[in-house]
């Protein structure tokens, strides 16, 4: 059995002050909730100061984006090693906003997979299809594509543990869902692609959530899905409350 994971992603929001005041609201919302493993992803300011506040809660903490170099001359960058030594667990590699704004290619996002897993940090994948894409029908070739890239060289037993978060660009922030029928076959495809690509094993243990306008009335509905083992979620997540009724639905 897969543990449903719930992610928050709060992109460029909250200083580390807003970021503790959220911890500190929304940890006894969710205290009696076991079902869930939770991680949170504040900006790379703030990731000290959250991990200090939800010290011995499970909830766990990760970065929103890293360099696949241990260091080096890349000014502005973070490594894993420096995520490593704060207390980072998880890491959120190849989403949408750096893919389109930040040049992220299929490419690097492999490379800072393959050193996640050497700094045994664990990595949320992204992968989803551009609405132009949707409509050309090639959906599942993108999502093919981006599969195969991504775990170039990745050892199955590596993958394991690995969390894949489906999100269809036109769905992110835009308040336009997947429908749970839509999500669900899109999941399916990406998992029957990493069958194929790492094995059947790797397949069944790693997690793929959905992403794209989450929100605490469609949660459940998405979550029924078999192919859906939780939710990366934006803007529902900046919210203490909103964000423990989709821990919580
Ligand atoms: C995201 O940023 O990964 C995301 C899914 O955003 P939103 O929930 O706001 O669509």
């Amino acid at each position: 059995m897969r543990k449903p994971l719930i992610a928050a992603n709060w992109k460029m929001y909250k200083t580390s002050q807003q970021a503790e005041e959220f911890v500190k609201a929304f940890l006894p919302l969710i205290a009696n909730q076991q079902r869930d493993e939770i991680v949170l992803c504040p900006s790379a300011t703030s990731l000290s100061t959250v991990i200090a506040a939800v010290k011995d809660s499970g909830v766990a903490v990760g970065a929103q984006n890293m360099h696949y170099a241990e260091e080096g001359a890349f000014t502005g960058e973070i490594s894993p090693l420096m995520l490593k030594a704060v207390g980072v667990t998880h890491v959120i590699i190849g989403h949408s906003e750096r893919r389109q704004y930040f040049g992220e290619t299929d490419e690097m996002v492999n490379q800072k997979i393959l050193s996640a897993v050497k700094n045994k940090l664990t990595p949320i994948i992204c992968i989803g299809e551009t609405l132009e894409e949707r409509e050309a029908d090639k959906t599942k070739e993108v999502l093919l594509r981006q599969c195969q890239i991504a775990f170039k060289a990745v050892v199955p037993e590596d993958a394991e543990s690995f969390i894949v978060a489906y999100e269809p660009v036109w769905a992110i922030g835009t308040g336009r869902t997947a429908t749970p029928e839509m999500a669900g076959l899109a999941h399916f495809h990406i998992r029957s692609q990493i069958a194929r690509l790492l094995g059947r094993k790797a397949a069944d243990s790693i997690r793929i959530l959905y992403g794209g306008s989450v929100k605490p009335d469609n949660a459940s509905a998405l979550s029924n899905q078999p192919e859906i083992d939780g939710a990366l979620v934006g803007g529902a997540s900046l919210d203490p409350v909103s964000f423990s009724k989709i821990v919580d639905y």
